[in-house]
């Protein structure tokens, strides 16, 4: 298995490994950090910058060293730093060049090498390799990555071997295909000779703007490290080009989080298009989770999961109206506290009611159920969304109206829909005596610590006992601050959509819950009305994050770096602007080339910074307009998207 633990939390033992003076891996604390925007020739706006990320808690500050000359300027910036008093290790990120890396190796704590780009170029060119052949460009690998791990050996200085799913070389494309396996085999390729030289200062990650394949990479990096070694290097989580704001965050969540309650995990970095010390907020939110979590001293569970961890494939359930099966996740709006409802309220969960002409405007984001406690609604809905209640307020006339039970309430009464019922249940009830039943639907929740495990449990129990019926995952938050309550929820909920399990989400607020939605820079820091249009926008976006269920145009967007070519954050404001009605396209944001053209792989179009500038746009993996001029590049996005039938005129 890939974790020590599948219902319990418990972190999975690795490697200590020494960065400048901090420890990281053996269960140290996990450590967060985040990456320079800054040119890295800039020393003193680095320095400055570097100074904002420590005071925000950066353990670790990254910074990106393209050439020999930046390599050598982080000797300028390091000096720097000391002389004005701080400590904190520094790691240069290197892409396609060794010397930089042969450099930095001398001067700094740990440099940071791309196994797709560190000894191979990209030409997206599909090579047959025989086995003979193969083995040849591992032996070429070794003699240009030798002198790099002795460098590092010698000097004391940490490595990590940073596999980009966007930037996988072409021989690893070629063998294992644009997969999980790939990033694993890519990352092995160098650990082995490292290993051979007998140096083990050395981090791994597996990071892809997909959360789904993220997951699967790194447990299947933690198994196969575990077959082929016996122990497991130290892991570095994050999801690339996350983006900006809640869908950052929440992918970030999704992808971190779900490793995190694994117990996998030793260091983070929440990739955001915003200013790198916005990030370490949102780590230190996640890592908090788990800071006085009681681990479980339980030996490893002896189980046989009925699902594949290592791929998706939703788990099998039986239609109950629109829940289930092969539909969509329905989302679920939990109004169980609130005051009298009224048709304006609905605004929060997508549908506005126009009285002069009686009708309904339902957006792409809105809720298919209502659930409004021991209170039915007064009022008539729009056909799409339908009313949840308690059992004892139900009227079983009320077409658009159906009950939850609690177990015993449903096991006890002959008083049910003969469409649809819903019954709340937590990990311990006993599942079986509801596998003869018909036309109802499980709503999980768990309050225990460990929630996200709990319920997974319940999935594999219902599995074995061949019960088939759809479940809505169904979960609270008792946090403050917005960040709090996205990573929590996106944390419970996201882990179990990647694995396939769950057919509709409850998101909610425990009673008295509070969402502190403070301004920052003039501005409220989410624009949401109330916790219901937060709500109702998070279980969309956990949705979209998780690919089950699409709703808005996708973005991916670099944190942009030292090689950063234009405004990234401005850029990213801009596109949004023009194609936020897109649903369901996906448009990448890239500062540079180095994931560009990869990761365009998984986006339908690509805006790349290709010099000074200069914009290549990009469809699928394709360069359609080279060069562009940035000053016309989004209108050129616009025609792009008009060329390729993608564009819709906003209503
Ligand atoms: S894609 Fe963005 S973050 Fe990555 S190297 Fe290029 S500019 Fe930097």
């Amino acid at each position: 298995m890939y974790t020590p633990s599948m219902f319990s939390y418990k972190r999975l033992q690795t490697l200590e490994v020494k960065i400048g003076d901090l420890l990281l891996g053996n269960h140290h604390p996990i450590r967060v950090q985040t990456m320079t925007t800054t040119d890295t020739m800039n020393t003193l706006a680095t320095v400055e910058q570097t100074i904002r990320c420590i005071e925000a808690g950066a353990e670790l500050v990254r910074i990106t060293a393209p050439s020999k000359n930046e390599a050598h300027n982080l000797l300028e910036i390091k000096k720097e730093l000391r002389k004005r008093g701080y400590q904190t290790p520094l790691v240069a990120d290197i892409h396609f060049t060794p010397n930089a890396a042969e450099i930095a190796a001398r001067i700094i704590e740990k440099v940071r090498v791309n196994p797709g780009n560190y000894a191979d170029k990209k030409k997206f060119e599909f090579i047959e390799y025989t086995d003979a052949a193969y083995n040849e460009e591992i032996e070429r690998i070794r003699e240009r990555f030798t002198p790099l791990v002795k460098i590092c050996k010698e000097h004391g200085t940490a490595m990590r071997i940073g596999t980009n799913h966007g930037s996988l070389s072409d021989r690893i494309m070629s063998r294992y295909g644009d997969s999980a396996n790939g990033m694993v085999e890519s990352a092995m390729e160098f650990l082995r000779i490292a290993r051979d030289e007998s140096y083990h200062n050395i981090v791994l990650s597996m990071k892809s703007s997909n959360p789904q394949v993220m997951v699967q990479a790194y447990r299947l990096l933690v198994q196969t490290m575990q077959r082929e070694f016996g122990v497991c290097y130290p892991l570095h989580l994050g999801v690339t080009e996350a983006g900006d704001g809640e869908d950052g965050r929440i992918k970030s969540a999704i992808g971190i989080g779900t490793l995190l309650e694994d117990g996998i995990g030793d260091t983070i970095r929440v990739s955001l298009t915003e200013d790198p010390e916005f990030e370490i907020p949102v780590c230190l939110d996640l890592v908090k989770r788990y800071n006085n979590r009681k681990e479980s001293s339980e030996e490893a569970e002896s189980i046989k999961l009925p699902y594949s961890p290592f791929e998706y494939k939703r788990r099998v359930s039986t239609a109950v109206e629109n829940i289930g099966a092969k539909q969509v996740p329905v989302v679920v709006a939990n109004f169980k506290y609130a005051d009298q409802l009224n048709p304006a309220q609905l605004h929060s969960i997508g549908y506005d009611y126009d009285e002069a002409t009686d009708k309904w405007k339902i957006s792409d984001a809105a809720a298919d159920f209502i659930y409004t406690g021991n209170q039915p609604l007064s009022f008539a809905l729009p056909g799409t969304l339908k009313n949840i209640v308690d059992a004892e307020v139900w009227d079983k006339d009320a077409v658009s109206q159906f009950p939850l039970f609690d177990l015993d309430g449903y096991l006890n009464t002959a008083n049910k829909s003969s469409r649809l019922n819903f019954v709340l249940l937590d990990e311990h009830a006993s599942l079986l005596k509801l596998k003869e039943e018909k036309n109802i639907v499980l709503c999980v929740k768990s309050d225990a610590e460990n929630a996200m495990q709990s319920v997974r449990k319940v999935f594999v129990e219902l599995a074995s006992l061949g019960i088939t019926h759809p479940v809505v995952l169904y979960t609270d938050s008792n946090k403050h601050t917005p960040d709090e309550h996205l990573i929590h929820l996106a944390t419970e909920t996201g882990a179990l959509l990647l694995d396939g399990m769950g057919d509709g989400i409850c998101l909610g607020f425990s009673k008295g819950a509070q969402l502190e939605n403070p301004k920052v820079n003039g501005r409220t820091y989410l624009p949401v009305k109330d916790i219901y249009q937060f709500a109702n926008n998070t279980a969309f976006s956990i949705l979209q994050a998780t690919r089950t269920r699409i709703s808005k145009t996708e973005y991916i967007s670099c944190p942009s770096c030292g090689r950063t070519l234009f405004d990234l954050q401005e850029t990213t404001a801009k596109i949004r602007a023009v194609t936020n009605h897109l649903k369901g396209v996906k448009i990448a944001i890239m500062g540079c080339i180095v994931n560009g053209p990869g990761e365009m792989a998984d986006a339908d179009f690509g805006y790349v910074g290709s010099g000074p500038g200069k914009i290549t746009l990009y469809r699928s993996k394709e360069i359609v307009k080279k060069n562009v001029d940035s000053e016309i590049a989004v209108d050129e996005l616009i025609n792009l998207l008009k060329e390729s039938g993608a564009w819709l005129e906003p209503s």
